[in-house]
């Protein structure tokens, strides 16, 4: 008899956002002439820049021509990719990364669900809280998690950022051996300053701790004195991994292109305490084996946001949603809400009035202004009492939503 890997049966189902999706569905069907406004989702409208279109194009007819055809490519991406990266993310910032540091994935929704095979089953794990669910249940999955008890599991360590503490997460008193930071933030928006963010790289080479930094939303930022990487702060290569993607920075979700950053000077521990090993030469054995490389195309594609025209498309896409964002801001703010996030990313993180939860409140903007947003229980317990707005949506829509929540609120 083959037996399952019962760690998967421990996850319940995405009980919330099913839920939701029904909710949603059952209101569409009773009100079939409603026009209602999604806030909810976490994806991209804006359609694909010139550049980047027309490098596809360019990219296909090379495939499609025996002269220029290209089967598997190397696992760990294209150089000519690499190199853009390392001169175009990095060397403006003052970061020497070598090409052979920067592994190119089909996004960073697999990288950071994978990367986590790479330690063993029985170290601990701290995330901040809410968070991107994708940290805690890749871990489930190999059993490093521990049961889950009221909306928590038990060998994860949850670091609240909450409004109390201006949603700072404090360093955790219990030692941590990895932990999964996400800057800007998903689900709340909010950011840490260089001095904020030096902190944990400090306790990450105090303690021999391991950060796993996702940095999706790096391009979103407008604030000069906020890091786009972990690698500005000094120290950090001995003690983290990054991860980009190109889905929220260009509105590659369906074309699917991120990298990931692990620098040679990474290590950690045997058992015995004896040997450090380099977390770079296991994540280039782990891709060798696991993964034949992102498509071609998809990588010429990436390499054409790099150029003039296309730094600037990108950087017109990006002003176009971080404008939807501070009208929603200012609209929001202006009902007496109490809103975070919005100014380097593109989500807003909004306090339900009158302390409701966030699947109550959701409720309400449903079925009085017809508006879909998200619940922040969805993303872990601290983010109950507050919903998750995002700007990605079309300017009319999020202007008309404005006017419906005045009404409404
Ligand atoms: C959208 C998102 C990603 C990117 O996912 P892809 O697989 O690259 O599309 C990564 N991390 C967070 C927190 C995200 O919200």
């Amino acid at each position: 008899m083959a037996l399952v890997n019962e760690h998967f049966l421990k996850l319940p189902d995405n009980y919330l956002f099913s839920e939701i999706a029904k909710k949603v569905n059952a209101f569409k069907v009773s009100h079939p002439d409603a026009n209602v406004i999604n806030l909810g989702i976490g994806d991209v409208t804006q359609p694909l820049c010139p550049a980047v279109t027309d490098a596809m194009h360019r990219a296909v007819d090379e495939m499609g021509a025996r002269e220029t055809f290209r089967g598997y490519g190397p696992e760990q991406g294209y150089m000519f990719l690499r190199e853009a990266i390392v001169k175009n993310d990095f060397l403006p910032r003052g970061i020497r990364l070598d090409p052979s540091e920067i592994f190119i994935s089909d996004g960073s929704k697999s990288d950071t669900g994978n990367i986590q095979e790479l330690v063993r089953w029985d170290n601990s794990i701290g995330v901040t809280d809410p968070i991107y669910p994708v940290y805690i249940d890749s871990n489930v999955m190999i059993g490093r998690a521990g049961l889950l008890n009221d909306s928590r599991w038990s060998n994860v360590v949850y670091i609240p950022c909450t409004e109390e503490n201006g949603f700072v997460p404090e360093i955790p008193e219990k030692r941590v051996d990895i932990i999964y930071l996400c800057y800007p933030n998903n689900p709340t928006g909010t950011t840490l300053t260089k001095s904020e963010l030096k902190k944990w790289v400090s306790y990450a080479l105090k303690n021999d701790t391991l950060i796993f930094y996702d940095a999706a939303y790096e391009a979103y930022i407008q604030d000069p004195d906020i890091p786009h990487s972990i690698y500005e702060i000094k120290g950090a290569r001995k003690v983290a991994i990054e991860f980009h993607s190109y889905s929220k920075t260009a509105g590659f979700t369906g074309i699917r292109c991120g990298y990931t950053v692990v620098p040679k000077e990474l290590t950690a521990g045997t058992t015995d305490g004896l040997d450090r090993i380099s977390l770079h030469r296991l994540w280039y054995r782990r891709q060798c084996t696991k993964f034949n490389g992102t498509s071609y195309i998809s990588q010429r594609a990436a390499e054409a946001t790099y150029t003039t025209e296309g730094k600037k498309q990108v950087k017109d896409t990006i002003r176009y949603y971080m404008d939807n964002a501070k009208i929603m801001y200012d609209a929001l703010t202006a009902m007496g809400l109490k809103v975070y996030g919005g100014r380097n990313a593109p989500y807003l993180w909004v306090k339900t009035p009158d302390g409701e939860t966030g699947r109550r409140f959701f409720e309400q903007m449903l079925y009085n202004a017809r508006i879909v947003c998200t619940p922040g229980e969805g993303f872990g317990p601290s983010g109950e009492g507050y919903v998750r707005l995002t700007a990605f949506g079309q300017r009319e829509d999020c202007e008309e939503a404005m006017r419906r929540m005045a009404r409404m609120i």
